[in-house]
């Protein structure tokens, strides 16, 4: 009997002459923070091997600087010395138990590195770094390329299969090749030819140190998103030089780090930027690795069949489930635990030197740490609330050979992530409860939906244990007026559909108050669709040039404007208490995303306020002294939250053994990350 494979094209292997991939799936670079971890190496050859496991086609390590001038930061990894071969052994013997390739980044940071010894091609600072560069001399400049070779050879007697060569996201390589940071008047800057040296001098010399055996992906900045990124005939006359200098793939690079347009984040349309690599296709013979926001082996799927490339990269969705492609070879996608793209749990923690990991997948770098094993004997537990904390700890505990029971007084299951899933921006959201719907499903946990629990029933019951994810209660505030009809929570706005009218003042300022401005400045309950669903309008709104008329494929100012058809119609003020920048407690990665949203959105973001009073005429505050009527049609109360716990306390008197995890343990600081992990953590022991 002849099976037809679900996704014919993504799980084709790809020959490359010396070696063949077992399918088209490239696991991209992501930087995990245990590469200078004391020990790390270990716990780094574990979640590697769990993706190899997983049956990815070909890893591409987390950046490695080929120098010391290279490093990240000052403790940053490095592979110049034979003494580093050894640990990186660790990883590639583990990999190499299954059928899957590695590559090693090789990544100068170059001006974006954070310490004060880091060199570019001019002294030109980045925005988004306090550190000035020295300019490279030339004797550097070929230093840095016997370094490229020398830590090439490095990886491949490590066992490596290949190396990528960081050519984009505005790292040294790209600042070379772009007038925006090169400035020099010497052969390494100027023309094309100049600005490009750097790169096709560093793949001859790899190529010629390692032989013709051995993997080199050149990561290009095919879109470099800044003002001074190059042309279109420029990226295309680099990639042929580079194809012809030695590369055996081509891998595309979107967006610096210091673009002021969103390249990864949940609101970026799903595959957003392959049509870029779908441009190039016309112009190299090798294959060519498309990238961003893609995340599902349907979406993967579709690029590849309608010949957009050869390859497909994903890395966070890696992090979110390591068993991506097997579970799409198997015909299971909906089993897949999607990675949702809000950055909480990996680039964020990267960014603060914290460990990565995932927010729907805790288990992520920590494979040696958080172990579900089966338990010997099966506990009738009940988990009161279903939201993620409630979720996560059902399909774990479930896991571990515990009877499960869930529930919930409303209607379906996911607690807040059905309120967060209706922001625009934040669609990806449904997928996390897709997940969770179809594994408690898998694992038999049996599900009471419209299922209010008292103490007394659950005392009745008598479970082996409780575990309360009861979850939060918007706060109540002590504002003259707070009781007038014109005051409404999130839950009302969001969930409850209440109408709002067109002048709007939000009180609360955290990830909340920020989303449901969002939503009220977006359509607000209209029915129009999201910009994250609809990748043309998305592209003219942030100002992405797609016929690439200019350098860096940015609209003017002017082009923007007429280009972006995006309106708003409402007046929204958004308050705060603390004197600080509005938005200053969000995401690293993704506040100014949310910042910049509101700003076009024209909200008006006010710290250092006091409210005062809500009456028929609106919302007085005062800010420095001074007291103002925000003549407001409602105030929209999103000022954090207040765990709901009630049945705790009397059913330790009960001595029921109980357990509190998420909102109702602790609502101060609350995400789906801590909820999700502190979930994961009771059901691995309990
Ligand atoms: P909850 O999600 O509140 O779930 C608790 C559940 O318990 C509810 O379903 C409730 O019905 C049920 N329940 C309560 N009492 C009983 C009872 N007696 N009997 C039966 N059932 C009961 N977090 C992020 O990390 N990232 C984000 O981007 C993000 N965006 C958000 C956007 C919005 C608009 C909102 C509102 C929240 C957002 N959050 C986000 C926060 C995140 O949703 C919460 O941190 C998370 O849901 C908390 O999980 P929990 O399981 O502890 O509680
Ligand atoms: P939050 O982030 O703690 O924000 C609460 C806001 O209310 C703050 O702006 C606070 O600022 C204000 N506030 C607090 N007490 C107040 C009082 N007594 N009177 C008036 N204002 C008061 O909480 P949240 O917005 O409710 O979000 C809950 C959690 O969900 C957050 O911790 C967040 O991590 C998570 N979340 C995350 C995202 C995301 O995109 N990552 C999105 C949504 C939610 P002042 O004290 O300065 O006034
Ligand atoms: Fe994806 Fe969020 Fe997990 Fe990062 S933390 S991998 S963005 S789901």
């Amino acid at each position: 009997m002849t099976t037809t494979s679900p996704f014919p094209n993504l799980l084709a292997p790809l020959d490359l002459g010396f070696t063949q991939l077992a399918n088209r799936v490239l696991m991209g670079s992501m930087h995990t923070g245990l590469e200078e971890e004391k020990g790390g190496f270990a716990k780094l050859a574990a979640f590697y091997k769990a993706r190899a496991k997983g049956g990815v086609g070909l890893i591409v390590t987390g950046g490695v600087s080929p120098n010391a001038r290279g490093r990240i930061a000052p403790f940053g990894s490095e592979l110049s010395k034979f003494w580093h071969v050894k640990k990186h052994k660790q990883v590639t013997d583990a990999v190499h138990e299954y059928p899957t390739k590695i590559c090693l980044q090789l990544l100068h940071t170059g001006r974006y590195a954070y310490h004060p010894f880091s060199v570019a091609p001019s002294k030109v600072k980045s925005p988004i770094n306090p550190f000035t560069p020295k300019a490279l001399s030339v004797r550097q400049i070929k230093g840095t390329i016997n370094d490229y070779a020398n830590s090439a050879n490095l990886a491949k007697k490590a066992g490596y299969d290949g190396i990528e060569i960081m050519g984009s996201e505005g790292y040294l390589l790209n600042q070379f090749t772009c007038v925006k940071t090169n400035h020099r008047t010497d052969e390494w800057g100027g023309s094309i030819d100049n600005r490009m040296r750097l790169s096709i001098e560093t793949i001859k010399a790899v190529r010629a140190k390692v032989g013709e055996n051995f993997i080199i992906i050149f990561r290009l900045s095919m879109l470099d998103l800044v003002e001074g990124g190059n042309s279109w005939e420029d990226v295309v006359y680099m990639a042929k030089a580079v194809e012809a200098a030695g590369a055996t793939l081509i891998n595309t690079g979107i967006g610096w780090h210091e673009a002021r347009v969103p390249t990864i984040a949940t609101s970026v349309p799903r595959a957003a930027f392959t049509w870029v690599t779908e441009k190039m296709k016309q112009e190299v013979k090798i294959p060519l690795v498309t990238t961003n926001r893609i995340n599902t082996p349907e979406v993967a799927e579709k690029i590849l069949a309608d010949g957009q490339a050869d390859m497909i990269s994903m890395a966070r969705p890696f992090l979110a489930d390591a068993d991506f492609v097997n579970k799409a070879a198997a015909d299971k996608s909906n089993e897949i635990n999607t990675c949702i793209g809000c950055n909480q749990a990996c680039l964020d923690h990267v960014f603060l030197q914290k460990r990565a990991s995932c927010l729907v997948n805790p288990v992520a770098c920590y494979e040696t740490e958080l172990v579900f094993g089966k338990v010997e004997k099966s506990k009738r537990i009940a988990v009161v609330g279903a939201g993620p904390a409630g979720l996560a700890f059902s399909v774990y505990a479930a896991e571990r050979g515990h009877k499960v029971e869930i529930f919930d007084r409303a209607k379906e299951i996911g607690g807040q992530f059905n309120i967060a899933k209706q922001i625009p921006g934040k669609e990806e959201f449904f997928e996390t409860l897709r997940y969770f719907k179809k594994k408690l499903s898998l694992l038999n946990v049996t599900v009471h939906l419209n299922s209010e629990q008292s103490t007394e029933a659950l005392i009745v019951a008598n479970f082996d244990e409780v575990v309360l994810a009861t979850g939060i209660s918007p706060r109540k505030l002590d504002i003259k007026g707070f009781d007038h009809e014109k005051v409404k929570t999130y839950l009302q706005v969001i969930r409850d559909k209440d109408v709002i009218g067109k002048k709007v003042a939000i009180i609360g300022a955290g990830g909340i108050g920020f989303d449901v401005a969002v939503y009220l400045a977006e359509k607000g309950g209209t029915g129009e669709k999201s910009l994250s669903v609809e990748p043309e309008k998305w592209m003219a709104h942030w100002g992405v040039d797609r016929s690439y008329q200019n350098n860096g494929a940015l609209l003017s100012k002017a082009q923007m404007e007429k280009a972006d058809k995006h309106s708003h119609d409402r007046d929204i003020y958004l308050l705060q208490r603390k004197p600080t920048k509005v938005g200053a407690g969000l995401g690293k990665t993704t506040g100014w995303i949310h910042r910049a949203t509101l700003q076009k959105a024209g909200v008006k973001m006010m710290p250092g306020v006091t409210y005062k009073s809500i009456t028929d005429e609106g919302l007085t505050i005062e800010i420095n002294g001074e007291e103002q009527l925000l003549a407001v049609d409602h105030v929209i109360i999103c000022a954090g939250q207040e765990p709901q716990r009630e049945l705790y306390q009397k059913l330790v008197d009960a001595k029921v053994s109980v357990h509190l995890i998420g909102g109702a343990n602790v609502a101060a600081e609350l995400d789906a990350k801590r909820a999700i992990r502190q979930a994961a953590e009771l059901a691995a022991i309990i």
